[in-house]
């Protein structure tokens, strides 16, 4: 189901907090006390009286409530919301996002819009604002979530721009969620120097990946992708140096039209010079952003690098690399490859359309980003 993770729609009842607050949500009324002040009771039902001492409450229906702070109507854009969670309430826009899901193996902490790349296919384009409040946020979510946590993903813009900053907030997740795997999303660069990467290793998160994109194995057309002159080598360096301290790394490679040619060889590349890194990602496209602005120029049918694909994928297998397939329907791989294939499409996003119905591999299969809207793979045809 489509969850929107932050949306308005919420209606105060009562006076209100003046600014942004973060709290973890409650369904027990009868929660102990010293929980209470960080968390905010939601109730589903009827609503007499409130109990004393949450930080604040959700109503699903409309009460006549007058003798507490901060109780809000939520909106149909909030019927995902359930105990555990970890939200931002803003007063001011009426708008809850959802920082934290229990429900999610799809939970991501977006740490910053701004970057030092500007990619063709950039799925959330740069915005170059002052946004530290989202790792400020962030800071008062963590101590917030349930230490059973499984994964969290960490992305931007690009989260090294944070600096010392990114350490701070791995440290704080290694403090809090010491079981939680972390997949932190980067460009590299930043890596390049080298003591930002003992910084990051120093950390000795139990359970912490980087992934990385790599566009091509030759310096200019990865520059032309992420379009900064240099880019390529500061990212080799930075994979480099992150593996020095022995952080895990993954390689990220998007296929469209404009890096599809050289896949192959950028695979030859990968098992040639790069065999120590941890995981291979072949991915497919997201159209949004820029890679929606850009579509005319960068899709390419999946069908159509059938060839290519499998050759790559082949290669970096025979090096021994663990390789995956990220974004791709079944119908629209090769057999052969089906089992490199991940359903790797976070569930708020996620989707399946007409013709799938009654296929038998929609369990197994990723489906479709929600935004795929403008051009779909000519191959989509149920398996019966
Ligand atoms: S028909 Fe739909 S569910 Fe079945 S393999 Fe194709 S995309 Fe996946």
């Amino acid at each position: 189901m489509l969850v929107k993770l932050s949306a308005r729609g919420l209606r105060a009842l009562s006076a209100t907090s003046r600014t942004p607050f973060v709290a973890r949500i409650s369904e027990d009324p009868a929660l102990s006390e010293a929980e209470r002040a960080s968390d905010l009771l939601l109730l589903s039902g009827e609503a007499s009286e409130l109990p004393q001492g949450f930080r604040g409450y959700l109503l699903r229906r409309a009460t006549p409530i007058s003798d507490r702070e901060d109780v809000y109507l939520l909106g149909s854009d909030h019927h995902y919301l359930r105990t555990g969670d970890v939200v931002r309430i803003d007063p001011a826009r009426g708008s809850v996002s959802a920082l934290y899901r229990t429900a999610s193996r799809s939970n991501t902490f977006l740490v910053t819009e701004r970057c030092d790349n500007f990619c063709v296919m950039c799925s959330q384009p740069p915005k170059f604002h002052d946004d530290s409040w989202l790792v400020d946020d962030l800071e008062q979510a963590i101590p917030l979530i349930s230490s059973e946590a499984t994964e969290i993903g960490i992305t931007g813009g690009e989260p090294a721009l944070l600096g010392e900053r990114l350490v701070r907030l791995l440290a704080l997740l290694r403090r809090h969620l010491p079981r939680t795997s972390l997949h932190v999303l980067s460009n590299g660069r930043r890596f390049a120097d080298g003591s930002f990467a003992r910084g990051i290793g120093d950390v000795k998160h139990p359970d912490l990946m980087f992934g990385i994109p790599l566009y091509s194995d030759l310096p200019e057309e990865h520059d032309y992708i992420v379009q900064a002159r240099g880019a390529f080598d500061e990212t080799v360096r930075g994979i480099l140096n992150l593996k020095r301290r022995r952080v895990r790394v993954e390689l990220r490679f998007v296929i469209h039209r404009e890096t599809v040619e050289r896949m192959p060889e950028f695979a030859r590349f990968v098992a040639r010079n790069l065999t120590f890194v941890d995981h291979v990602a072949l991915m497919g496209l997201e159209p949004v952003g820029f890679a929606r602005a850009n579509l005319e120029t960068l899709w390419i049918d999946p069908v159509d690098y059938q060839g290519a694909l499998g050759e790559a994928v082949m290669t970096l297998e025979r090096a021994g690399l663990a390789t995956s397939i990220y974004n791709h329907q079944l119908c629209a791989l090769d057999p052969r490859l089906h089992r490199f294939a991940r359903k790797s499409i976070s569930d708020w996003k996620n989707i399946y359309v007409e013709a799938c119905e009654g296929c038998r591999r929609k369990e197994d299969c990723g489906g479709f980003f929600a935004s795929a809207t403008l051009r779909r793979s000519r191959s989509i045809v149920a398996y019966t």
